[in-house]
């Protein structure tokens, strides 16, 4: 018996982990995987994140990059922004996750590895969690197993998110070929209708990756071939293809349910403009955390935290950045009209928001200006 169970040792689950046990509260990570796990992702820290991380996990950084770079096509405008600070700092998920992981269980987490969340059942004072390993319970849980979250679908919880198909390839190039690209997270609009690719670097490959806004059979793998050709990345020895789903819209809610708390992935609760996920999987794995402490682990106390914290934070913050996801992946034709009219203000905008130095809900991106412009299109 656990005050806390978290099912998921990702940014969500382990910086929730963190937070609790270090209140004193017993908590418990439940990890399908062998630890440390290769995780289909980017591997893009940016500055918001960095803001609601308070665990120091420095070390895992293979490289700094303080320019970004966005190319847009057709049309060959390209744009680049600098900030004194890293933009996005590039690591591999299996050292950063692992690094977040052993903070908590430093702090007093216990982990039961290899040990995937098979059931979940309520009783009215707690949560019992069913694993190949035998039964454990909990006064609460906290959902953190990502996009594909078992536990809010044997829960029955109301979905509603989109997941977005996304690939990730880890592509080893010769050295001066990697120098081409180093200190610069590079962005690409317009190699897919509906998405855009990124080159990131590390310390010794490249994570170079795609997505789309839309499902299209077909359509993410034919445009990951020609941006591979676009970067000069085709020939290469060594490849490894990578393909997961990103949430760009939220569940319909609520996010808890009696005493299980969504949090991350498993609750959708990634950026709608670019798919960054890490930023909000932290800030919602502490509000998850905060709001079981805060409520002194008493379930109407805590449900009411939780839902207040997302509804005053994060979730007008997504629906902020989905106005202006509409305006960059359903109007590509305006898309193109705005990058040719003020494609650097746009590009300083999207950048301080990575930053964490702006909002998206403090800009103009109103109904009423996008209609606007619609109207002007
Ligand atoms: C191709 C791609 C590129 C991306 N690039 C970036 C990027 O550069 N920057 C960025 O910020 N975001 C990026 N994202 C998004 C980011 O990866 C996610 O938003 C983020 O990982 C969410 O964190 P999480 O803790 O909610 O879930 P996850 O990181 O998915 O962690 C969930 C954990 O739960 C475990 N688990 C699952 N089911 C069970 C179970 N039943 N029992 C026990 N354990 C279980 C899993 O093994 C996993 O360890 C990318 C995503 C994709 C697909």
């Amino acid at each position: 018996m656990y005050d806390v169970i978290v099912v998921g040792s990702g940014p969500a689950g382990s910086v929730a982990a963190w937070q609790l046990a270090r209140a004193g509260v017993q908590v418990a990570v439940l990890e399908k995987a062998a630890l440390p796990r290769y995780k289909t992702c980017g591997g893009g820290i940016i500055g918001r994140a960095w803001q609601s991380l308070p665990i120091d996990v420095r070390h895992v950084i293979e490289q700094d990059c303080a320019t970004a770079q966005l190319h847009v096509r057709p049309g060959g405008l390209s744009f680049t922004t600098h900030r004194p600070t890293p933009i996005v700092s590039m690591t591999m998920r299996d050292r950063f996750d692992y690094a977040l992981l052993s903070a908590a269980l430093t702090a007093g987490t216990v982990l039961h590895e290899r040990c995937a969340a098979e059931d979940v059942s309520l009783q009215c004072d707690s949560v019992t969690v069913t694993t190949h390993k035998g039964t454990m319970r909990a006064k609460f849980l906290i959902a953190a197993d990502g996009a594909l979250c078992r536990v809010a679908r044997n829960m029955g919880m109301t979905d509603g998110r989109v997941l977005i198909p996304a690939l990730e390839y880890e592509v080893t190039v010769p050295q001066e070929r990697l120098e081409r690209f180093s200190g610069v997270a590079r962005f690409d609009f317009g190699i897919l209708p509906h998405g855009y690719g990124w080159a990131f670097p590390k310390r010794q490959h490249l994570s170079i990756g795609v997505l789309s806004m839309v499902k299209r059979e077909g359509e993410l793998k034919r445009a990951m071939t020609q941006y591979l050709d676009l970067l000069g990345c085709r020939d290469v020895s060594q490849m490894e293809p990578h393909g997961f789903v990103i949430p760009i819209r939220p569940r319909t809610g609520p996010f808890i349910k009696n005493r299980v708390l969504l949090v991350g992935d498993a609750a959708g609760f990634a950026d709608p403009v670019t798919g960054e996920g890490i930023s909000f999987a932290l800030q919602t794995g502490q509000l998850a955390a905060q709001s079981l402490v805060g409520g002194n682990l008493e379930e109407a106390s805590v449900q009411q935290a939780y839902s207040r914290s997302l509804a005053e934070s994060i979730l007008p913050e997504l629906r902020a950045g989905r106005r202006l996801a509409r305006l960059l992946y359903d109007f590509p034709r305006l898309r193109a009209w705005a990058f040719s009219w003020q494609g650097q203000r746009l590009c300083e905008v999207v950048t301080d928001v990575m930053a964490g130095k702006r909002r998206y809900r403090d800009l103009a991106f109103t109904p009423q200006t996008l209609l606007k412009l619609l109207a002007a299109h």
